[in-house]
């Protein structure tokens, strides 16, 4: 058995970055960017006004109220084409382009307008109310750092900066193969001994939550020449996952399997409660990670494992060493030497305090309390009895549309 740190660090290794493509902005969101973005264009490209109101020469208004000649007007999208002399001032809206000899925008409030004059009653510092040429970005200024996952703001300053176009690194293809007599697809009616398979939709889910692309090769009984017919199914994918029969029974056929069909074994057996028999190793070039039945045992298999190794496939920088955490709603007894991933929900004391709740039951099997939970708390391996308000290291699901 390999601790959980070993394991993670052997799955990151066998994985890089994937090649870069083109998509367009609309295309884009959730994607990873591969280029840093430099703006095309300066925003705004020329001083433009930021309110309604008049253009004027602060000089002419220090003293309010003083009365001025209105000689044009222009808004957004129009440019004046004459200059603000002393005693002038020009109608102006905001995004408009502030005309030549103005420095100062008096807003439309402190003002009043008759027979082609105007009252400055308030007087504007200089620049007031001014969007100076370059406020917001300079052409060349970078905008979005290769590396990051895409947002709707991102995406916002890309169009911005006159950038349709992005480079992204390539969703990772994952090949997901669910192994077991007993599974029926959901939907069937099930006989004697059957279950519904979850884990090829969990898995799925999972991966396109990560930013992939999943390939649901179905279920496969436990049956080698079976299954050996759907290894191949691998073929092209960036990685391939197969769900169950990994473990020491009779009945568990993957190592043996595909190892005949070329499967390099990098290791099997993690010191993780869920999780135990995962087999993680290479097929033909491609990483392969042999997840455990169990449908909690697969899912947080894959939190801790295949969700880092997919956002490095996609091109994102690793996070940061903070670990989130939460205190203790009640006590948790001494650990064994596996590490502990207990399915917790969350709430808040009404100080703010984080605290977690594990569940009381934790078997493996238990999707609906894996399902109702908001976070895992880990628990090192041999780690002592801990007391109801200790605090406790915790991982959190990402929540939101693709939440996991
Ligand atoms: P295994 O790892 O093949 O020994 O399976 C462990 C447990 O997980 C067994 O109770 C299986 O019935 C169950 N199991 C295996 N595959 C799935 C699946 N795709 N969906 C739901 N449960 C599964
Ligand atoms: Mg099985």
């Amino acid at each position: 058995m390999i601790s959980v740190e070993q394991a993670l660090k052997r799955v990151l290794s066998a994985v890089a970055a994937l090649p870069a493509e083109q998509v367009p902005l609309a295309r884009a969101l959730g994607r990873v960017l591969a280029e840093d973005v430099a703006a095309r264009v300066t925003q705004p490209p020329a001083a433009v006004s930021a309110m309604d109101g008049y253009a004027v020469r602060a000089a002419d208004v220090a003293k309010a109220p003083a009365v001025l000649k209105v000689v044009g007007k222009v808004q957004a999208g129009a440019v004046f084409k004459g200059k603000v002399a002393r005693g002038q001032a020009v109608r102006i809206f905001t995004g408009a382009p502030v005309p030549q000899g103005a420095d100062s925008i008096v807003i439309q409030e402190d003002t009043e307008a008759a027979g082609g004059k105007v009252t400055i009653k308030e007087a504007p510092k200089p620049g007031r109310y001014v969007r100076p040429a370059g406020l917001d970005f300079k052409s060349g200024d970078v905008g979005v750092k290769s590396g990051r996952r895409l947002t709707a703001r991102d995406l916002g300053l890309a169009a911005a900066m006159n950038v349709p176009w992005l480079k992204v690194h390539r969703r990772p293809r994952v090949a997901i193969l669910s192994t077991g007599d007993e599974l029926v697809m959901p939907g069937s009616a099930i006989g004697p001994g059957q279950i519904l398979s979850s884990n090829g939709i969990s898995l799925s889910a999972f991966v396109v939550a990560c930013g992939g692309e999943a390939i649901d090769l179905g279920i496969v009984p436990d049956d080698r020449k079976a299954l050996a017919a759907m290894a191949g199914g691998a073929r092209g994918a960036d990685m391939l996952i197969t769900s169950g029969g990994a473990s020491v029974g009779e009945h568990d056929l993957v190592q043996e399997v595909l190892g005949k069909q070329g499967l390099k074994v990098d290791f099997w057996k993690i010191a993780i409660r869920p999780g135990k028999p995962l087999i993680f190793g290479r097929i033909g070039g491609t990483p392969m990670l042999g997840l455990p039945g169990n449908p909690v045992s697969s899912l947080v298999c894959a939190l801790i494992f295949l969700k880092p190794a997919l956002e490095k496939m996609q091109g994102l920088k690793p996070a940061g060493d903070a670990k989130p955490s939460a205190v203790l709603a009640k006590p948790l007894p001494q650990n064994d030497r596996r590490q502990d991933y207990l399915r917790a929900t969350l709430s808040h004391r009404k100080d703010g305090t984080l605290l977690a709740t594990p569940f009381a039951k934790q078997d493996s099997s238990m999707l609906a309390t894996l399902a109702h939970a908001d976070c895992l708390v880990v628990r090192a391996p041999n780690a002592p009895a801990a007391k109801s308000g200790e605090r406790v290291e915790i991982v959190p699901f990402p929540s939101g549309p693709a939440g996991i």
